[in-house]
């Protein structure tokens, strides 16, 4: 059930507030930004936020020039999509905020997330024709009744002004959740084959912009990536309103 009835408190620590984002201030401070640390400039991971992440800089131990900024998961291989960029550190307040919208039916906490996503938007709009959501497998969306994804995809798209396409990418297969398992191979195999384009000509030489909650490794941004590119799109970058340490 979908709990369309908020009590007037912070989703963050229960004390009362009035304003329509359902956060207090102080919550609201809390919250991390990506923006306020230097990232790579593929994937988009903060440097020095996740200091133990296995995808952390390698430049310095290396000592190879590192011109691009480049993390060391993205000096090793490339993505298929050409850049991802996400608002927020998936962390403290903003963390139970996001698990309150995706897991507990606090869909009126889309507002305050997609106007982060929309104020924060990080490359030049105009730039995409279509905003495609990460799809949820039809079994899940029975269980949740609805994709995080999709509703922040099109509050986004509205926000910028590009399209929205909620029904050409699905997903075909269902899947672990990438959480529970070890290793970058692991999780690869994992949504290997996991999504499809329904109808290739809507991608064709489009520029498509996915959109998720959280970026934790990149593997499923990665396979989704791969299957639109195949399609023919010309090109596929991603954003996320937050960013989670990877494993
Ligand atoms: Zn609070
Ligand atoms: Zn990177």
């Amino acid at each position: 059930m979908l709990d369309l009835i908020f009590p007037d408190v912070c989703s963050g620590c229960d004390t009362p507030v009035s304003n329509i984002y359902h956060m207090c201030d102080g919550c609201i401070s809390g919250v991390n930004f990506v923006s306020d640390f230097s990232s790579c400039e593929r994937c988009g991971t903060p440097f020095g936020f996740f200091s133990d992440e296995y995808h952390d800089t390698v430049e310095a131990a290396l000592s190879l020039p590192n011109p691009g900024h480049l993390c060391g998961r993205c000096l090793r291989v490339k993505f298929y999509f050409d850049a991802a960029r996400s608002v927020v550190i998936y962390d403290g307040k903003i963390r139970d905020m996001i698990h309150e919208f995706k897991y507990r039916g606090r869909l009126g906490l889309e507002g305050y997330l997609a106007s982060l996503m929309i104020e924060s938007f990080p490359y030049p709009r105009g730039e995409f024709d279509i905003v495609v959501p990460v799809p949820m497998h039809i079994s899940k969306l029975r269980e949740r009744e609805y994709n995080q994804s999709a509703v922040l995809a099109y509050r986004l798209a509205r926000g910028i002004g590009a399209g929205c396409d909620l029904l050409t990418f699905r997903k075909i297969r269902n899947t672990r959740p990438q959480i529970e398992l070890g290793n970058e191979e692991e999780r690869r195999r994992n949504v290997r084959g996991a999504f499809s384009v329904a109808s290739p000509g809507s991608f064709r030489n489009k520029s498509i912009l996915l959109v998720d909650d959280v970026f934790t490794t990149g593997s499923t941004f990665d396979e989704c990536a791969r299957e639109i590119l195949k399609s023919g799109a010309s090109r596929v970058s991603v954003f996320t309103l937050s960013r989670a340490k990877g494993i």
